[in-house]
């Protein structure tokens, strides 16, 4: 099923989820960049049902609160989701997601908040089933807060692969060399730990300008972290180490 909806596709969302067959696919598009991105509060929470800040990975965001609005639709109709696609170019949101019988084991730990801090940049998640205090940022200031959205993977990565392999093998293509790109690119990057980071951010932080994205990733990575760029947007990119840890090797990176 695809709904291409102009605007928020919120509210045709249940419909079209009872139309497709257990494990079958929705590929959804958006096109309310400004509910989705912050920049239009109330009309977020009316089109969304959540609190929307703007913060420097609003694609990420962006795509994170509609699949969170996919979620709980589909969790209320008794069924679970699998995203296995998710991407944007910065107007259109798309998201193809695999609807399943029943929602996977604890998949409701996936639905959670996003807290962005102005002050150092930090972003930092919880799941709303273990909520309790995200606003105040470990620099002492406050943070602004997003969701509920989705917190887990964003793309499925051996779903994308098989695509690039079906591309390959067949005699007539029928994937552009920008959709290739863009496939490879996706594949990369499965969208967890679901925090992602700008370096232009973190730039801000260090004073003067980036570093090189592939430098930092490699020295969090020499320290035992998980690092890696983002698939969603160009020059950001995602680890499970700490904001201030990322600071220092931001540092020295340069
Ligand atoms: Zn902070």
């Amino acid at each position: 099923m695809d709904l291409d909806a102009f605007g928020a596709p919120t509210a045709f969302l249940p419909l079209a989820l009872e139309a497709v067959r257990f494990g079958g696919i929705l590929y959804l598009a958006s096109t309310d960049g400004r509910s989705f991105t912050g920049h239009d509060r109330t009309a977020a929470l009316r089109r969304l049902g959540a609190a929307v800040r703007a913060q420097p990975c609003s694609w990420e965001l962006a795509l994170r609160l509609q699949l969170g609005l996919i979620a709980r639709a589909a969790w209320g109709l008794g069924r679970g989701i699998r995203p296995l696609l998710s991407f944007s170019e910065g107007r259109t949101f798309r998201c193809a997601v695999q609807v399943l019988r029943h929602p996977a084991v604890g998949e409701e730990h996936l639905l959670g908040m996003q807290a962005y801090c102005h002050h150092c940049g930090s972003h930092r998640g919880m799941a709303l089933l273990k909520i309790r205090d995200l606003v105040h940022c470990g620099c002492g200031q406050q943070a602004v807060l997003s969701g509920p959205l989705w917190r887990g993977a964003l793309q499925d990565v051996e779903v994308l692969q098989q695509l690039q392999a079906l591309e390959a093998g067949t005699t007539r293509p029928s994937a552009t060399s920008a959709s290739l790109r863009l496939l490879q690119r996706l594949s990369g990057d499965d969208g967890l730990p679901p925090e992602a980071s700008d370096v232009a951010d973190l730039a801000r932080q260090l004073g003067g300008g980036p570093p090189p994205l592939e430098s930092l990733l490699a020295r969090l990575r020499q320290q035992g972290w998980c690092a890696q760029a983002s698939g969603i947007a160009l020059g950001q990119f995602r680890s499970n180490a700490p904001w201030e840890e990322v600071v220092r090797e931001g540092a020295k990176a340069r």
